[in-house]
């Protein structure tokens, strides 16, 4: 499958036009499969970050503005089947830049169609209400966009995070300044040559892509920004919430997590075992919603262990063009992150309870690391304390329900829990003690869920993305009351 990328990656996208960087410079893009150079992006600064606001406040002054709910939900609708049709392509290009494996690329792109569909649909049914008030008077809400959003998306699921924020936010009559990772750009800057050609109105949408406390910095600093949407981590995610108090805007922040899956003893393990696997190593475990810790019930402690290593030892790790199960890491240094994690788990003497092989034809230059399995680590360990963002899943068992629930809260994150019982009443006890944003009671992610409302608790952040909720959290409450008698 060839490299070539088919359009010009250097240019950042304003007021619907294509052109250089203001300071005209570069920064490169590599393909973590071989280490190999891919490409090179517009480093944006601070001076395209102030055009790309003005031009977005320019859109919301002129035709954007000026568009019906229901015109901009015919226009998402556009977009999106045109994202369907390029799904291959984009896919594609998500396997040179992130290195991740084709078939999740595929579902990635078609996602992104999913939510352009969801919220073309659902932008003219956000309704305010009418208020019973005082005699005299008629009072009602409704539902205004904040005015140019800012979205600043790292590289891990570039499509889904457009598709979840950029969609939900132009859904509600905003205009979107978008901040692709430096590591990852090429299908955001796909995503809008598409929505050019779909006819979004000039402005609407507008890409800087750049250095994080270059372009990201002065993005999340503009005093005409009015909202932000962020994930990525903890640290940046305190930086951007520190600009945004500076200036009274609202964020929302996606910071990752620690998630937990519990498998009680009297779980159906056939069905549980695929998602116990898959939510760890799936994009190579650099997933906000990883299943890093799997806490299972004592009595099935070694055999939940020994059906987890036989699937490791099976997976396939390879170059993403070649759809394996796990393909490299994004980066030299998320795979030196990776790698020093394991060396503590070696280090403090836990047990590797299986590792999937690396092949010995592998790139030399790509940044693979083999999936692990590891066990013996304590709830308090650092090992399952700390996002790792990589294919590591610790395993570690629990006496009971309140021991399960101690370790499952039992981390600064709260994203998302899986429970695996068949006892009715323990799950419904579970969903509602679990500290987090999301349950899943007998299945782990239940398939993306687009209408599913989406964020965490403690240090995984706070607002909601995804589903209905977030076009409440893309738009401002306004009351009126009119006095009449
Ligand atoms: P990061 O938080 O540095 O980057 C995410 C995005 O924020 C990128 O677009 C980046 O350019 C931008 N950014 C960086 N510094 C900024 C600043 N000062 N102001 C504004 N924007 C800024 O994440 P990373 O360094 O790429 O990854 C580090 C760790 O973060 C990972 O190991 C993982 O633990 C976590 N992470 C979590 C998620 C998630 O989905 N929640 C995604 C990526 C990374």
């Amino acid at each position: 499958m060839s490299k070539a990328i088919g359009f010009d990656t250097t240019q950042v996208f304003i007021a619907g036009r294509w052109r250089a960087p203001a300071g005209g410079q570069q920064l490169p893009l590599v393909d973590p499969s071989d280490g190999q150079p891919l490409a090179h992006i517009a480093r944006g600064t601070a001076a395209d970050v102030d055009a790309a606001v003005q031009a977005a406040q320019a859109a919301l002054d002129g035709p954007w503005g000026a568009c019906t709910a229901a015109e901009r939900g015919r226009l998402l609708m556009t977009l999106s089947a045109r994202v369907l049709e390029q799904a291959d392509e984009l896919a594609r290009l998500e396997a040179l830049d992130v290195g991740k494996p084709l078939k999740q690329g595929c579902a990635d792109a078609v996602a992104l169609a999913r939510y352009l569909e969801f919220y073309g649909g659902a932008a003219d049914k956000v309704m305010g209400q009418t208020i019973p008030f005082a005699n005299g008077y008629t009072a009602f809400s409704m539902r205004e966009p904040h005015g140019v959003t800012a979205h600043i998306v790292p590289w891990n699921y570039p499509m889904q995070i457009i598709g979840r924020s950029v969609g939900a936010a132009l859904a509600m009559g905003n205009a979107c300044v978008l901040k692709p990772a430096e590591e990852a750009c090429l299908t955001a800057l796909a995503f809008a040559r598409i929505a050019q050609e779909a006819g979004l109105p000039d402005g609407a949408l507008n890409l800087v892509p750049g250095l994080g406390e270059e372009a990201g910095a002065a993005l999340s600093a503009h005093p005409d920004v009015r909202h932000i949407s962020f994930t990525g981590s903890v640290l940046v995610g305190g930086l951007i919430q520190a600009a945004a108090a500076r200036n009274a805007v609202p964020v929302t922040l996606e910071l990752g997590g620690k998630s937990p899956q519990l498998v009680f003893d009297d779980a159906d393990l056939d069905a549980a075992l695929p998602f116990l696997v898959n939510a760890g190593i799936q994009n190579a475990g650099q997933t906000c919603s990883a299943a890093s810790r799997i806490l299972v019930q004592r009595g099935l402690f070694d055999a939940v262990v020994a059906r987890m290593a036989e699937r490791y030892r099976a997976l396939r790790v390879a170059p993403a063009l070649a759809d394996p199960d796990v393909g490299p890491l994004i980066s030299r240094r998320q795979q030196e992150i990776v790698q020093g994690y394991l060396a503590l788990v070696r280090d403090s003497g836990l047990a590797i309870a299986a590792q999937a092989p690396l092949p010995p034809d592998l790139p030399a230059g790509g940044c693979y690391v083999a999936p692990t399995l590891v066990t013996g680590a304590r709830p308090g360990d650092r090992i399952a304390q700390e996002e790792i963002f990589g294919p590591v899943q610790v395993v570690m068992p629990f006496d009971d329900e309140a021991d399960a629930l101690r370790i499952a809260n039992g981390t600064a994150f709260g994203l998302v829990a899986g429970v695996w019982t068949r006892d009715g009443s323990r799950a419904l006890r579970l969903a509602r003690k679990l500290h987090c944003g999301q349950v899943f009671i007998n299945n782990y992610g239940a398939g993306g869920g687009i209408e599913l409302p989406f964020g965490g608790v403690k240090h995984s952040g706070h607002g909601r993305e995804k589903g209905f909720e977030a076009l409440y959290g893309f738009s401002v409450l306004k009351t009126v009351a009119i006095k009449h008698d």
